[in-house]
């Protein structure tokens, strides 16, 4: 593929550094957004290696994940299918019991949980997850690593909404041997797939995966705008937990904790999400391109699946649980084997427990993506090759949803960086604030298409009586 091409087409690029891995002449840069972006170094006449296209997700027309995933775990005996869930042998949701990896993580603690296991138990000889950056002067706040101790495996617990990717550290696994175990949302997962089709170094050093679900991938400016409300300016952010979890409330109301500087003196805020603007995922303040051009909601070519249980069983428990869906064998005994000593508490769940865990993700990402790709092909434009087809078949109102989740997304990147210039917080707040209240409004009349105004009236009647018996 010539470069002139790339350039067109790596608009819907997931950024994972894949690309970067097998061409030189491409270097991942943060552009002026705060989202990753591959910069190729040669003119617009250069012919990119030619597997290039291969490895990116959205660039690859020749094998999607149904096929990637049938060829790893469809001849394993005790395996399952479901269309919504890819391959698995077990589903579980519930936490770690063990010491305090609950605790410190953002869900149930499985994530760092599993690479321990694997690390102790000397399957994997280090593990590539993402961490803070070491270099505190660097602007960039988080990046992947590659662990080689329990201690460094533990530090790099909890959910980063940042853009990260691999280039730098799969460089590293070329050059230095071992056996690896890799962490990373849906499209990551699956460039790792491609590269090791490709690259016999990586499918043998790459020995485990472990996929987060993924609602979207957010630019660096979303902890930035998060820091801003708390009244620390841009350039002054010194660390942000994404997930604090605050202990008097259920796990889907978490907060912010964020440190820097305020008139130069160092201040840590906890703030709930509730309180500050952008944190509503649906409406995908700060989102990639990419994110919306991805039909893979259940990470299915990992080997074990984590996610949040977003469900009201599981909701109540502030501290947090994990969805759980598990495809490789190995995995699947070290987990049979911590439920048995007790180190986790699991419940064995059905399917439809996992699928209404992310049905609303499952709504956006798989199910509305068919107007998402009508839209590109109405406005003339390339768009990737996905398993879901173009469709102008999404019901009115939810099309008007799809219209204004891409204005929102967009725009928030534009108005923050005018914000930004402007020194002025007002201004994104102002502007992004319109777009929200109507986004806001066409919920309500979606509710009320949904349960007819008699059905809108008697909930409200119910929650008001609810609250005056309190
Ligand atoms: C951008 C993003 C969006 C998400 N959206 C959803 C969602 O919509 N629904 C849902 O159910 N779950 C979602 N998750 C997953 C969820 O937030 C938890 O990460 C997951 O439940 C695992 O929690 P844990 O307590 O088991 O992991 P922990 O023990 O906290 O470990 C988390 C592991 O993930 C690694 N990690 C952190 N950030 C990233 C990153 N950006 N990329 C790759 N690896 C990372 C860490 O280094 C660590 O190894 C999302 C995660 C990310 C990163």
């Amino acid at each position: 593929m010539k470069v002139a091409e790339f350039n067109v087409k790596k608009r819907f690029s997931e950024a994972s550094g894949s690309c970067a891995v097998v061409d030189d002449n491409i270097k991942m840069e943060l552009n002026k957004y705060g989202v990753y972006e591959e910069t190729v170094l040669v003119n617009e006449d250069y012919e990119l290696d030619s597997i290039v296209e291969y490895v990116s997700p959205n660039l690859n027309e020749e094998i999607n994940e149904s096929e990637i995933a049938e060829k790893l775990y469809d001849n394993i005996k005790e395996i399952n299918y479901d269309k919504r869930i890819g391959y698995y042998i077990s589903l579980y949701a519930g936490y770690v019991n063990e010491g305090d990896y609950r605790e410190k993580a953002s869900s149930g603690g499985m994530g760092t949980w599993i690479f321990k296991e694997l690390f102790e138990k000397k399957l994997i000889d280090g593990v590539i997850h993402v961490k803070e950056n070491p270099e505190k002067n660097s602007p960039i706040m988080f990046q992947y690593d590659i662990s080689r101790s329990i201690d460094e495996i533990r530090a790099g617990a909890k959910t980063k909404y940042y853009p990260v990717e691999f280039s730098r550290v799969l460089k590293i696994v070329k050059e230095v041997p071992g056996r690896y175990a890799i962490v990373g949302i849906p499209s990551f997962i699956m460039a790792i797939r491609l590269l090791a089709e490709k690259d016999e170094v990586i499918k043998n050093r790459i020995k485990y995966t472990v996929g987060l679900i993924c609602g979207h991938q957010k630019s660096s400016k979303f902890a930035e705008a998060i820091a801003w409300q708390v009244g620390i300016k841009p350039g002054n952010l010194k660390y942000i937990n994404f997930r604090k979890k605050l202990l008097d409330k259920p796990a889907n109301n978490y907060g912010v904790e964020i440190t820097g500087l305020i008139d130069g003196n160092e201040v840590t805020t906890v703030k709930s999400t509730k309180e500050l603007l952008g944190q509503n995922w649906g409406q995908g303040y700060f989102k990639t391109k990419a994110s919306d051009f991805t039909d893979d909601v259940m990470n299915e070519t990992a080997d074990i699946t984590l996610g949040d249980a977003w469900l009201q069983e599981y909701t109540k428990d502030s501290r947090g649980n994990n969805v759980i869906v598990v495809r490789n064998p190995v995995i699947d005994d070290l987990i049979k084997e911590g439920i048995e000593s007790g180190k986790l508490n699991l419940d064995i769940v059905d399917k439809e427990i996992i699928f209404r865990s992310q049905a609303a993700h499952y709504r956006h990402t798989h199910d509305e993506l068919a107007y998402r790709l009508y839209k590109r092909d109405k406005a003339n434009e390339w768009k990737p090759k996905k398993r879901v087809e173009a469709s102008n078949s999404v019901p009115l109102l939810r099309r008007k949803v799809q219209d204004l989740r891409e204005e929102i997304s967009t725009q928030s990147h534009l108005v923050y960086k005018k914000a930004v210039e402007l020194d002025d917080l007002d201004y994104f707040k102002t502007e992004m604030g319109k777009l929200s209240r109507r986004y806001n409004q066409l919920y309500k009349l979606i509710l009320i298409q949904k349960k007819g105004i008699t059905g809108v009236i008697n909930a409200i009647i119910r929650k008001v009586s609810k609250k005056i018996s309190r």
